[in-house]
Formats: structure tokens, sequence, C-alpha cells
């Protein structure tokens, strides 16, 4: 069926039983402005040089007549709750493209109006959610993190209206649209919508899809491969929780709706990168006091989400005590990947015994010392025999290192200098492990915030700044 592209109160925005996507036009916007484009990720997906006629199609004008725009149905469990039917609404699909070296790319667009899955909101975005997501899904990209990438950020010309949380009368803010590029953009809702409505055949048909076009890692066939999917889900998404830890990001939302079933970090809302280590820290304002999304609690939410994936597939795999065993393994196999994570980023060649105990006493002197996720392994890189400590981690702290906090620190460097001493490789390997596993730059929110700041006044100064980073100096101190 083919919808109109504005559903803004429109009566036809309803429940699509039976469907997977809908074929929907992007609303259309007279005076587009480009913000900034992404050369070098357009090359090498296979759309080539940004050329002057281009502005439209990055604002979904004026479309060639070989795209057909469409968006899709999904479902999902939002803070713990079944949420039923939810849907691409202010994302539409363009397609596929397929570069030459065979790498599949979808292309989405991210705030171009209202789809049949909007339900009572706009399908528009505003400036700044788009430049955060623009901003962050490249930084994570450039970390090393499995995510969706962005292409464009454009002005749309059109203003938005939105409920400004700290005053609570509506604003206008400038509408803005990216197209975002990911292998492909399916959620653990999209598996869920089905299964919910007992669309067996339906479920079968996208798993098999995903199987043959996104897990080449599966090989075996029949009902085994539905397990052998299963399985490898949860590898990749305890490997991303893994990363997460490891650059200190908190997504801040993650309903099974957020969840990519590929493993990518999906959906940049109101993430945060971590400044002062906290396990119970939240970037989302509606995720306090239940603080579900917490910094610390992304593992176990993942796997509670995993279960929601389970209970989805389980008309497919019917095998329970296999999907119980596999998400009660997850626990065990999330903590290796973690710790082994952790080992690299301390320097250790291998994981031993004891390091359980070492890292959970180092959770604790992060958090009392207050120090800061990523300054503190900078310092700990340069740590030498005869180091003044109190010089060397007093400015990565967020609080007064008094002599009782100090002495915590003394102790713990001990601990790590015996550890570091079992290690069988050099001194230098060591090194070059920690440079590789913690992040010199993170993108941290002052510099978003006075990006934004920048943008929304006609200036790129700092969007040119951070874009290019870590080339240029940029962060780094706690003012
Ligand atoms: P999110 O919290 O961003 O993951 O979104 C949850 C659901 O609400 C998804 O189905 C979104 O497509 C939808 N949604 C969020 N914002 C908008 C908007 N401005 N217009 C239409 N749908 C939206
Ligand atoms: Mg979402
Ligand atoms: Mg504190």
């Amino acid at each position: 069926k083919k919808f109109p592209g504005d559903f803004s109160g429109n009566p036809m925005q309803r429940a699509t039983p039976k469907v997977l996507f809908s074929t929907v036009s992007p609303a259309g916007f007279d005076n587009p402005e480009l913000i900034i484009f992404n050369e070098k990720l357009s090359e090498e997906i296979g759309l080539g040089k940004f050329e002057e006629n281009d502005l439209d199609f990055l604002v979904g004008n004026n479309l060639p007549p070989n795209i057909q725009p469409y968006a899709t149905a999904y479902a999902g469990h939002q803070f713990g709750n079944w949420a039923g039917q939810l849907g691409d609404g202010r994302a539409i699909l363009a397609g596929e493209i397929i570069s030459d070296s065979g790498k599949k790319n979808e292309i989405q667009w991210k705030g171009p109006g209202a789809t049949p899955y909007s339900r009572h909101a706009d399908g528009r975005a505003v400036l700044r959610s788009s430049v955060r997501e623009y901003l962050m899904s490249e930084a994570m990209y450039h970390l090393g993190v499995p995510t969706t990438r962005a292409l464009s950020l454009c002005f749309t010309g059109e203003d938005v209206i939105r409920d400004m949380m700290y005053n609570g009368n509506p604003q206008k803010e400038k509408g803005a649209i990216i197209i975002r590029t990911a292998e492909s953009f399916l959620r653990f809702g999209h598996y869920e919508l089905i299964s919910a409505q007992a669309e067996y055949k339906t479920l079968q048909d996208l798993v098999d899809f995903t199987i043959l076009n996104y897990f080449p890692e599966i090989t075996s066939s029949d009902s085994e491969k539905y397990k052998d999917f299963f399985k490898s889900i949860c590898t990749r998404t305890a490997d991303l929780m893994t990363e997460w830890f490891r650059v200190g990001f908190v997504h801040g939302v993650m309903n099974t709706d957020n969840m990519s079933v590929l493993g990518l970090t999906i959906d940049y809302g109101p993430y945060s990168m971590m400044d002062e280590y906290d396990l119970n820290f939240t970037p989302n304002t509606t995720d306090l006091p239940g603080r579900r999304y917490a910094f610390g609690k992304q593992g176990q939410i993942s796997q509670w989400n995993l279960w929601q994936l389970a209970n989805a597939l389980h008309p497919l795999i019917k095998d329970e005590k296999f999907l119980e065993n596999t998400l009660n393994n997850y626990g065990n196999y999330f903590w290796e990947a973690h710790d082994k994570m952790l080992c690299r980023k301390f320097g250790f060649d291998q994981l031993l015994d004891g390091d359980e105990e070492f890292f959970s006493n180092w959770q604790g002197l992060m958090q009392e010392l207050e120090f800061d996720h990523t300054l503190f392994f900078n310092q700990l890189e340069k740590l030498k025999e005869g180091d003044d400590l109190k010089e060397l981690f007093e400015n990565v702290s967020y609080t007064f290192l008094n002599d009782d906090l100090l002495n915590k620190l003394k102790h713990f460097i001990q601990k790590y200098k015996e550890r570091i001493s079992k290690n069988k490789i050099t001194k230098e390997a060591s090194l070059n492990l920690m440079q590789k596993a913690n992040p010199k730059f993170i993108l941290r929110n002052y510099l978003l915030y006075q990006c934004i700041e920048e943008i929304n006044e006609g200036k790129k100064d700092l969007l040119k700044k951070i874009n290019t980073c870590p080339r240029k100096s940029l962060s780094g101190n706690l003012s």
C-alpha cells in the first residue's frame, strides 16, 4: 500500500498487522542546507564524491524513480515492558547500495517526516539530536566500536516544535536530517513483532533472509542454523557490550527496539561518554530513579533483552533447554570477554587467576577516588618506576586526593606492578596493548554542547575541529 508523505494527525496512522514495511515518501523540504558530508564514507560505500545537486537527495527531495523509500514495522520492550507495535517513526529507508568490494549498506534518512509508524509524533528531528548522532556514531566507529555510521547532516530549513525539558514550554528548534548507513538496521524488535502476531512463516522467512545476508559465520542448515543464529546474536551482543565498557559509552535507552541483531550500536539518543567513572551513571533523565540503563548494568540488560529475543525466536527453535542454557552461558561469555578487554586496558598479556579480584578492586578505587575513566588509563600508560603518584593522578580525579585516598592509590599501584611483572611479553608490547585499547580522545558532552550551539548560530569551526580529531589535539582536560 502506498502512503502519502505526511501523516501528522492523519487518521490513516494505525497499527499495521501482517506488514513488515510500508512504502512511504519523505515529506520534502524547500530550503535545505548542507552542514557536513562524510566524503570518506560516501566513497567507501560506493556513492562517490558529493556533487552540488546531491543536497536534494540528502534531505529526501526529488528522488530518482529507481528509489522506492520505505519504513519498517517493529515492536519492542521499553523499560522492561512490552510496548507492542512501534516502527520507523522518524526514519525512512532509501534502499541498499553495494560497493565495488561487495559490501552492502542500507541508506536511511532520520527525520524526513512521518510514516505509518509515527503514532502521534511528527517524524522530524531537531538539530541537537542530529548533530549528536552524526558525531558520536562516527566517533564510535573510529574508536573501533561496531556501529551504524553517518553520511550527512543537513538543515531542513524548517522549524520543529519540541517541549523543552527545562521550562515545559513548547520551543522552536531548527529541523535537521541525517543520513545514516548500516549493513542492516534490523532490530530485536523486528522479530518480536512478527512473533507476537504469530506469523511464524514470515518469522522464518525473515530469519532465513537475515542469516543469508548478514551471518556468514553460520554454515549449518535446518533447525541447527536457527540455534546458531541465536548463539551468534548472543556473541555479537556480548562483544558489543564489552566494547561499550572499553570506551566508557552509556547508551541510555537499551530497549529491545534499539538493539541491533547484527551487534551494532544503534539509535543514538540520550547516550553519553562517561567522564567520572561511575557504574550507576545514566545520561537518561527519564531513567532516574530506576537507572535501568546505567553504565554498569549494560551487560545484565543486554542479557534481559536477549531473553525477549529468545521468546520471539522460540517458535523457530522450539528447544527450551537450548535457549535457557545459551542465555545462562551468556554471563560467562560476557564476563570473560569483558575481563580480557580489561586485561588489554591494563597491558596484561593474558587473563590470570586473581584478575577478577584485581578488577573489582580497581572498580572500587575508580569510584572512591572519582577518577576520569579515559584519563586514568592515559596516565597509567605513563607510569614509570619512582613516579610521584599524586603528581601523575591528581589532575584526572574529580575529588581532592587526601592522604587516605593517596594511600589507597599507592596500594593499588603496588598490586598493579606485581601483576604486570607476571607478563610474558615485553614492556613495549604491554604498552602497545594499552594504547590500542584505551581511547586517547573521547567525544565529551561539553564539546557536543558547544558544537551544537555553534552550528545553531551558523558556525562550523568546532565541528571541523572535532571531525578531524584525533589528529588535532582536542579534549583531554577536565575544564
Ligand atoms: P526511540 O526512543 O528514539 O528509540 O523511539 C521509540 C519509537 O518512537 C520509535 O518507534 C521511533 O520511531 C518513534 N519516534 C521517536 N521520535 C519520533 C518522532 N519525532 N516522530 C515519529 N516517531 C518518533
Ligand atoms: Mg529507537
Ligand atoms: Mg562521586
